[in-house]
């Protein structure tokens, strides 16, 4: 099958031709052992190999490769975007393990260069790239999910502190979480979208009960979490107290875009080729039906490169990727949830069966279970069809 980095010769600058062989040297020299044995484990919404995932980002952190083009002082390399990108997509092609701390390395942390102050940067952004410091991102509530500006925790200045009081849920990573990033109603009077703000607050604390929620997979991934007067220090708002709208839209456009879904395709790629060894095993590959929805599925997956291409394009010219980034989550979501689906049929009455996931037959039902989450989070497949019809196709709301 066609190599991913295909991609990146196509846009990379020549003379970064000597940052991509020492990475391709490194990942040769340091993917051995465990690492090798666990290609392409984990996801940005996917707790398995937890441990194993993160000894390889502290590896990662240590030899400097990580957030590359952050700034020096905030443990990065200084190096440029596209340099970011060429490390992502050799990353991804060479099926490294995927990084536990994609919350504050790949969300959080991009907010904060954009809208954070000098002093939050200082504090959190080298704690994030050392993988010293874990991230939740608390946005959803049971009553205001696709509709967040519907959201009711509320925050209320107290002296020098915040005192929080609410309900949050699904919660990737929370259980791992040492720091939140949560949006408040810090003005309950003015109009939805206004009163909002983005909090960091410390998850140790009495006020803060962190419930781990386990998903159809069996993974203990999100969580619920309570606010019972919790309290951060009043700086710690990211930009403007009320103005967390125009920060958590940047956030989102981050969850859907170009650094988060290059990874996924390494994966895909994987579970394509994994499907093809299967449908041989089970003999599944003599029918034509599921022959014809196989290829389809490969068909498909190119479109899925040409749609991050264009985004990483959209990344490499400077632009933030606006609804493109909804297009290649549309994409993708439900690309990777009809392969679930196929996967399901080539096994037949055996995918009835639990499996177990470090299996080959086990591996292919968790590609279902799991994927059945990709068209949620990150904003629904129905959110990103609005967001296209109003933007792109200009349609009326
Ligand atoms: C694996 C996973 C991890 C997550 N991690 C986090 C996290 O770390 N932090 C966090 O804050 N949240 C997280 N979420 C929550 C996620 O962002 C929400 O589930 C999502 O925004 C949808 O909100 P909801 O579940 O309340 O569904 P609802 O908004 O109630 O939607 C229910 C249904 O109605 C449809 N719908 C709603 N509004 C419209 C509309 N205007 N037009 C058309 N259809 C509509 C939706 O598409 C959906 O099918 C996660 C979710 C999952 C599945």
């Amino acid at each position: 099958m066609p190599d991913l980095d295909a991609n990146a010769v196509r846009t990379h600058d020549p003379g970064d031709a000597g940052f991509v062989d020492e990475l391709r040297g490194w990942l040769a020299d340091h993917l051995v052992g465990d690492f090798a044995k666990h290609k392409g484990v984990g996801g940005i919404a996917d707790d398995s190999y937890w441990e194993l995932r993160l000894e390889w980002e502290r590896l990662l952190a240590r030899h400097r490769w990580l957030n590359i083009s952050w700034p020096l002082e905030y443990g990065g390399r200084g190096g440029t975007v596209q340099q970011e990108l060429l490390f992502h997509i050799e990353h991804a092609r060479a099926e490294a393990p995927y990084w536990v701390g994609s919350q504050g390395r790949d969300l959080l942390g991009p907010t904060l260069l954009q809208f954070g102050s000098d002093a939050q940067r200082a504090r959190f952004l080298p704690a994030i790239t050392a993988a010293e410091e874990f991230w939740g991102q608390g946005f959803s509530e049971p009553g205001a999910g696709s509709d967040l500006a519907g959201l009711a925790t509320r925050a209320e200045a107290d002296g020098d502190a915040w005192v929080i009081n609410g309900e949050k849920i699904w919660m990737t990573f929370g259980d791992h979480a040492d720091w939140l990033y949560v949006l408040c109603r810090t003005d309950p009077a003015a109009p939805r979208h206004r009163g909002i703000s983005m909090l960091l607050v410390p998850r140790h604390q009495d006020g803060v009960e962190v419930r781990p929620i386990t998903n159809i997979a069996g993974g203990r991934e999100f969580c619920e979490v309570f606010f019972t007067d919790a309290r951060t220090a009043r700086e710690l708002v990211v930009g403007e107290v009320n103005g967390g709208w125009k920060v958590v839209m940047a956030t989102l456009g981050n969850e859907r875009g170009g650094s988060t879904v290059l990874p996924f395709l390494a994966s895909f790629r994987r579970q394509v080729r994994q499907l093809v060894e299967y449908a041989r095993q089970v003999g599944a590959d003599q029918d034509p039906v599921l022959r014809a929805r196989i290829i389809k599925a490969w068909e498909d997956f190119r479109v899925l490169q040409l749609h991050s291409d264009r985004l990483l394009g959209a990344v490499l010219s400077g632009r933030h990727p606006g609804p493109e980034s909804s297009l290649t989550k549309l994409f993708w979501a439900t690309w990777h949830r009809d392969l679930g689906e196929l996967v399901m049929d080539v096994m037949g009455r055996d995918g009835l069966v639990w499996h177990d996931p470090s299996d080959l037959a086990g591996e292919q039902q968790r590609i279902f279970l799991n994927s059945r989450a990709e068209t949620i989070y990150g904003g629904t497949v129905e959110i990103q069809r609005n967001i296209i019809a109003e933007r792109v196709l200009g349609l009326p709301r």
